[in-house]
């Protein structure tokens, strides 16, 4: 049997998108690096792993992106066939 997975065809250019304050729509993940000694890495290396921190940084101006989600009634998606009576 096979697992059942989520398998949304979504088209990421569709998708509406964050805007910063000063225009930009590219933001850049941030993280931080965490150093590791040879005897916790898995491959007996020391290094740094990258740590994600869930903040986005406009690549422009480097605000940090507001990630707060919109209000459910500025979510609504006006669809064309909802105004087939207004004519
Ligand atoms: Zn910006």
């Amino acid at each position: 049997m096979e697992k059942q997975q989520f398998n949304l065809k979504i088209d990421l250019k569709e998708l509406p998108r964050k805007t910063c304050d000063c225009g930009s729509t590219t933001f850049a993940p941030c993280v931080e690096l965490g150093y590791i000694t040879a005897l916790q890495s898995p491959q007996g290396k020391a290094g740094f792993l990258a740590i994600q921190q869930g903040i986005y940084l406009c690549v422009t101006c480097g605000k940090p992106a507001d990630l707060s989600l919109p209000q459910e009634k500025d979510n609504v998606i006006d669809l064309p066939f909802s105004k087939r009576n207004g004519g």
